[in-house]
């Protein structure tokens, strides 16, 4: 089993500090890549010969005070190398801002067994750099809540604050393609001038196409999602249970890659991370199916590897809305302080036999 805290860099918000890490990371990536064959490495969408150069090539620093980027080099660390054939990697990523119920139990579960039953490995990764909302104390917690349960992952937890170079890195690299540009529109004007609804809300009109800002800017950094789409081509991507898919991130329109509250937006961090750590399947729950679109477009452009999918039904209450902590749904902490049997509740998720009241809506999502 695992420790707590030994991937932990203690990055923080400084790009100095991250440069220094991301150097170090840097050199151990070129190691081992000398070390490894071309044929353990996942293809890319793109040619193969290709995704192996950049893997392993030289990159740029993060440096502030310049938008020219040098070759990405985007790496995926010496995790990528790792990939051998066809060994399915999959992972659990919580955030640590609440604590975790029956639903997280529930994905956590899926994403283990899957993992498993292939012969393959399970990683925990801390989803942690929600700033304002994050809690270290409960990712201790999430640890305990996973072994009560049953769950062994492999590998040490991986925490997204040691990975905030990389993000900006990664960041740069779609700067240097022109195909990021600043917003400073606050959720109200966007609500007020957007005239369409995407899967996350008002869809951006683009109120700031074309505007250039100082990197470092009190600003959010938009993805220009038709530039982006023309750029990578006819994209694709394959869902285990509801099949192959025709990339279409456009529904969503511009997303925020990089927040200003945040170093990163969910899309931009999770598809570096699953990357980054050679995740092969990405489970998670359906509500999160559409998200698959944008991700796929980055891992286009970012020549990532491409993983399957695997988007899970989600547990719900009796009026069909998803479980939350706010909404009063017992914590796994709570259950496992007063005493109950983790591994019997694992096992009645796994057949199907959830408390009274809830109950798992499948349906994956697979219209637009
Ligand atoms: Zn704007």
């Amino acid at each position: 089993m695992a420790g707590l805290g030994a991937s932990r860099a203690g990055v923080g918000g400084n790009p100095q500090v991250g440069r220094i890490w991301f150097t170090q990371r840097r050199e151990g990536a070129k190691r081992k890549c000398l070390r490894r064959s071309r044929s353990q490495m996942l293809t890319s969408l793109h040619s193969r010969r290709r995704s192996s150069k950049i893997a392993c090539g030289a990159g740029y620093f993060f440096a502030p005070s310049r938008l020219r980027v040098k070759k990405s080099s985007l790496v995926l660390h010496e995790n990528a190398a790792l990939i051998q054939g066809d060994m399915i990697r999959t992972r659990f990523a919580p955030s640590p801002n609440g604590s975790l119920h029956l639903g997280h139990a529930y994905a956590a579960i899926v994403a283990h067994d899957l993992a498993r039953a292939g012969g393959g490995e399970f990683r925990l990764r801390i989803e942690d750099i929600d700033g304002s909302r994050s809690r270290e104390d409960l990712a201790h917690e999430f640890i305990a809540d996973l072994k009560w349960l049953g769950l062994e992952w492999d590998g040490d937890p991986v925490f997204q604050s040691a990975r905030l170079a990389t993000y900006a890195e990664a960041a740069w690299a779609l700067m240097g393609k022109g195909l990021l540009y600043p917003c400073t529109c606050t959720r109200k004007e966007i609500a007020e001038a957007a005239t369409n609804q995407g899967p996350d809300g008002p869809i951006y009109p683009g109120t700031c196409r074309g505007k250039t800002a100082e990197p470092g800017a009190d600003v959010a950094w938009r993805l220009d999602v038709e530039k982006a789409v023309d750029l990578a081509g006819p994209l694709s991507w394959t869902d285990e249970l509801a099949g192959p898919q025709r990339c279409w991130p456009e529904m969503f329109g511009d997303v925020v890659l990089l927040r200003r509250d945040a170093p990163a937006s969910y899309h931009l961090a999770a598809t570096i991370d699953d990357a980054a750590d050679g995740i092969t399947l990405v489970t998670r729950g359906s509500d999160l199916f559409r998200a698959s679109h944008i991700h796929r477009l980055l891992q286009a452009l970012l020549d990532l590897p491409v993983p399957t999918w695997h988007h899970h039904g989600l547990l719900v209450e009796a009026d069909g809305k998803k479980l939350a902590k706010r909404r009063g749904s017992p914590s796994l902490a709570d259950r496992r302080r007063a005493g109950e049997d983790g591994l019997a509740l694992a096992e009645a998720l796994r057949h199907g036999n959830l408390p009274t009241g809830i109950s798992l809506a499948e349906g994956v999502n697979s219209a637009p």
